[in-house]
């Protein structure tokens, strides 16, 4: 056995191959032996194609089982898993495929035509494309295919995929993942979780993500179990599906989203073990009130796509409402100040810094910025703010970059503000996140329009967003000012402005 994660994954695989593996809303089932053949077909074909070990494969598809297969067929293959996020558009597309120089790109069916151009701009060899009926040329140039693959070994430090996070200067970085970040996060989250041979996953998260693919995928990979797998989050299919699951990885909106629906109660969470939170921060109300319909403590734990998980809140122990729980084993976390880069006095407020095997190796083709994102020591910069308690819990107080995390994705202001700048007549904008009650954080765009340029109001601006923006980009009100309230040192005071704008929905 080689450090490749699928084979770390595949030794825990249950010896009966028609056990389910993942389970549609429609019925469809896909079992662990549909798992291995699909996924080898995948693998031979990629190989076929030229894809060799650390070559990159970029993936914008829509969920699907198949969607799954070709992430283990690019581990199988010793290739760097890209996956993109649906609602990303042409321009962004084309800037990751000329970034990344993945060899092959699969894209929807749907998409084939319109992204052909840009991804041949790119000097990609191969498109291909997958429909979430499994339909599509990935799936039928690999009919016929020997699925008996043999896993290409790969070394821990090998890289196993590229996740893209969005850059506060607007140019996205490509956080390279080794198989060892996979694995050692994997296999921690499985043991501290307590996951057991009867559990059943209810998957509603994005899987282009770290939380939906890492987290949720590889915990049930870790466990050879099986997964409901819905396309989306949807509040009667979960309702539907909750007697069958035992756990349910969500962000923070999913459960405020149940909680405005009558259905929640202590009977319909009864046959749940865990329901666990994280991607953005999980309000103690919401917690306090989950708690109070269900009898459920939602698990709340902490990490980013460059580190993968990094806190937990205990299985067994106090779960605190508002923390984030502590450092997973074999993860170090500190806080220090962040001018300084010194540790503060304990219990005090700082940067947070971690260290650990889950920690990414740097991002991809731009070792400045890696080396400006990490301190002597190897240490991690996070970039948001928290403290650890007197009993250990960490605690998130804020994001050190104004990053405004909507839904459960994150959007940097900068990304918005330059497409909103861009508009002829507009001076200059802010963007902010205020709280609503759906999204956590809603996108609110301050602009600032020269004289007679009334015309540009709030359709005009949100209109050239979407050009430009995936749509949870895209502001979800606009205001206009006369000025931006700036400190001495010049910068734009976006505490003001999120204070003005906090009650703008509710
Ligand atoms: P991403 O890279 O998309 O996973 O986003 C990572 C960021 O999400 C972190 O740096 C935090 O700012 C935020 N985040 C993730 N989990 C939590 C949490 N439980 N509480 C507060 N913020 C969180």
């Amino acid at each position: 056995m080689t450090d490749n994660f699928f084979d770390i994954a595949a030794a825990r695989f249950p010896a009966d191959a028609d056990a389910p593996f993942i389970e549609l809303e429609s019925g469809r089932r896909y079992s662990y032996r549909d798992l291995r053949e699909i996924s080898g077909r995948y693998a031979r074909l990629l190989t076929e194609l030229g894809v060799a070990k650390g070559d990159r494969v970029a993936v914008q598809v829509e969920k699907s089982a198949e969607a799954v297969f070709l992430y283990l067929a690019c581990l199988r293959a010793g290739a760097a898993y890209l996956p993109l996020n649906t609602a990303y558009t042409k321009a962004e597309v084309g800037y990751f495929l000329g970034d990344a120089e993945p060899k092959v790109f699969v894209c929807t069916p749907g998409n084939a035509a319109a992204l052909a151009g840009t991804a041949a701009a790119a000097g990609v060899g191969t498109v291909l494309t997958l429909g979430t009926d499994g339909g599509g040329s990935l799936a039928e140039r690999a009919v016929g295919l020997d699925a008996d693959f043999g896993t290409v070994a790969c070394g821990a430090d090998d890289l196993a995929a590229i996740l893209y996070t969005s850059g506060t200067t607007g140019r996205s970085k490509g956080a390279m993942m080794s198989h060892r970040n996979l694995s050692s996060n994997a296999a921690t989250l499985h043991r501290i979780w307590g996951f057991r041979p009867d559990d059943v996953l209810l998957h509603a998260l994005p899987i282009f993500h770290t939380h939906g693919l890492f987290v949720a995928t590889n915990c049930v990979l870790m466990n050879g179990t099986g997964m409901l797998f819905l396309s989306k989050f949807d509040a009667d299919a979960v309702f539907r599906l909750l007697p069958r699951a035992t756990v349910m990885m969500g962000v923070p909106t999913f459960y405020t989203r149940l909680l405005t629906d009558p259905r929640l109660t202590p009977e319909a969470a009864a046959h749940m073990r865990l329901f666990i939170s994280g991607s953005a921060p999980l309000l103690a109300d919401t917690h306090r009130e989950f708690r109070e319909r269900t009898g459920h403590a939602i698990l709340e734990r902490y990490g980013m796509t460059e580190t993968g998980m990094l806190t937990s809140n205990p299985l067994d122990g106090e779960r605190i409402p508002g923390t984030v729980g502590f450092p997973l084993p074999e993860v170090s976390v500190r806080v220090v100040d962040e001018k300084t880069g010194e540790p503060v006095a304990d219990g005090g407020i700082g940067v947070l810094e971690v260290k650990g095997p889950n920690v990414f190796s740097g991002y991809w083709r731009m070792p400045e910025k890696t080396a400006q994102e990490f301190r002597p020591g190897g240490w991690f910069i996070t970039g948001d703010v928290g403290r650890i308690d007197e009993r250990g819990y960490v605690h998130i107080i804020g994001r050190a970059k104004d990053l405004v995390i909507s839904g459960g994705f994150n959007v940097y202001p900068k990304e918005v503000e330059t497409a909103i700048d861009a508009i002829g007549g507009v001076v200059e904008s802010a963007v902010i996140g205020v709280p609503h009650p759906d999204f956590g954080e809603a996108v609110v765009a301050v602009v600032l329009r020269r004289s007679g340029a009334e015309a540009i109001d709030e359709a005009a601006v949100i209109g050239a967003c979407r050009e430009q923006l995936a749509n949870f980009k895209v502001p979800k009100a606009v205001a206009f000012v006369d000025e931006l309230p700036r400190n001495a040192m010049g910068k734009v005071q976006k505490n003001l402005l999120r204070e003005t704008y906090k009650g703008l929905f509710g």
